[in-house]
């Protein structure tokens, strides 16, 4: 993704970049479809399923799967498999701050594990009706039991964006001195907004010792505000994000793998190693599992998103199709399509017609446009344009309609 003044992108990074570093830094990306995804209404995947979708999030490049091994003896089962399928990506077994559920990620031969706890006064008082002292114990109880085992760790303050910040910042530091290796600060509700996420963040970062504990991020999406929060939880010192495929999970979810590693990669020049052309199938798989089809306008992954149907839009596309896309359909794995129906328009028409073999000269394209609005029917027809097909429209058509005429 280069910075010259000749990529259509370059003043829109202009703005991204003002006033940091100009330098980027990785952000990693955690996968929690196996846990969080599956806690989606109606999403649960079979064992094999589970294993499918691990390889397929390893060869992708995510850097750590989380999976949860005590909801069931088929979770454990997949558990198992997946750890000992030697990923590269990091198993993270997922289990309530309880010991013995520490015991069942062991079993499975987990090498990092993750627990959670409520943090906040009403998870405190409506969900696990203790203290804040008694929660403290049984999480640094659970703490010192996890790395008396010598496994690698997370610690997740759930409700961190509702807790009274002296107690989270005392939670951070305990962990942090038993050397957790990472801290999750969740917006398990969604209510943050994305400045808020940064200093919540930047609070924990400044508080602990960051050479010993890294920091996540779960963001949820009730407003619709996750990746954006997760994204300005990273501008504040997190380096990991957690995310599902096409952003399933509790309620609304929490930010999806394809807009997260596509901010990553294109608008924050994040230095993973992803096979972005593999976004589109991984959600299509994940619809087929599951069965619920991907909404058409879903950023990356959805049939709309390199849709074109405007005729001003349709002209401008198809003489460069970075006047309205800022990245290229096949590097996700997905494709251009353009629409022809009454919006279609003079240009539009010219592109139908030269498709059809027929005569592409004004009076053809402004008859045929006529008539598309005639119908009144809406759209009519929707072509994938392959590389060879966009070639043809614009050597045979784009020519003979001016661009500038008026639609
Ligand atoms: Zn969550």
């Amino acid at each position: 993704m280069s910075l010259k003044s000749d990529d259509p992108n370059y003043y829109a990074h202009q703005y991204n970049w003002k006033s940091e570093s100009g330098s980027s830094r990785k952000i990693r990306i955690l996968d929690s479809t196996l846990r969080e995804g599956e806690q989606h209404p109606g999403v649960s995947f079979t064992i094999k399923q589970r294993i499918q979708i691990a390889w397929m999030l390893d060869s992708f490049g995510v850097d750590q799967i989380e999976i949860s091994p005590v909801v069931s003896p088929d979770h454990m089962e997949a558990t198992k498999t997946i750890i000992r399928q030697g990923l590269s990506a990091n198993i993270v077994a997922h289990t309530r701050a309880i010991k013995s559920d520490v015991d069942v990620a062991i079993d499975c031969g987990a090498t990092w594990v993750a627990t959670y706890m409520g943090i906040s006064d009403i998870h405190l008082s409506a969900k696990l009706k203790i203290s804040r002292e008694e929660a403290k114990a049984r999480a640094l109880e659970v703490a010192d039991y996890i790395k008396a085992h010598g496994l690698k760790s997370r610690f997740t303050m759930e409700d961190a964006s509702r807790t009274e910040p002296a107690f989270l910042i005392e939670m951070c530091k305990e962990m942090n001195r038993r050397g957790i290796e990472r801290i999750s600060i969740p917006d398990t509700v969604g209510i943050m907004r994305p400045r808020g996420m940064y200093n919540l963040v930047k609070m924990v970062h400044d508080s602990i010792d960051t050479s010993k504990t890294s920091l996540d991020v779960h963001c949820h999406n009730d407003v619709g505000l996750a990746l954006a929060n997760a994204l300005a939880g990273c501008e504040a010192g997190a380096d990991q994000i957690h995310t599902t495929i096409d952003g399933f999970g509790e309620r609304t979810g929490i930010p999806s793998l394809a807009e997260t590693a596509v901010a990553l990669t294109l608008i924050y020049k994040s230095n993973n190693d992803l096979r972005l052309h593999m976004l589109k199938d991984l959600s299509k798989t994940i619809s087929e599992y599951i069965s619920l089809p991907v909404p058409e306008s879903k950023p990356i992954v959805g049939d709309s998103a390199y849709k074109h149907k405007a005729g001003t839009h349709l002209a401008a596309i198809l003489r460069n199709p970075a006047a309205y896309e800022i990245i290229e359909p096949k590097v996700v794995g997905n494709r251009r399509k353009i629409v022809f129906g009454e919006l279609a328009g003079k240009n539009g028409a010219a592109y139908l017609l030269s498709l059809l073999g027929l005569e592409t000269g004004r009076h053809e394209a402004e008859t045929l446009a006529r008539g598309l609005k005639d119908l009144r029917m809406g759209d009519i027809l929707e072509l994938y344009l392959d590389d060879r097909l966009e070639r043809k429209i614009l050597n045979d058509a784009a020519v003979k309609v001016s661009p500038s005429t008026k639609e």
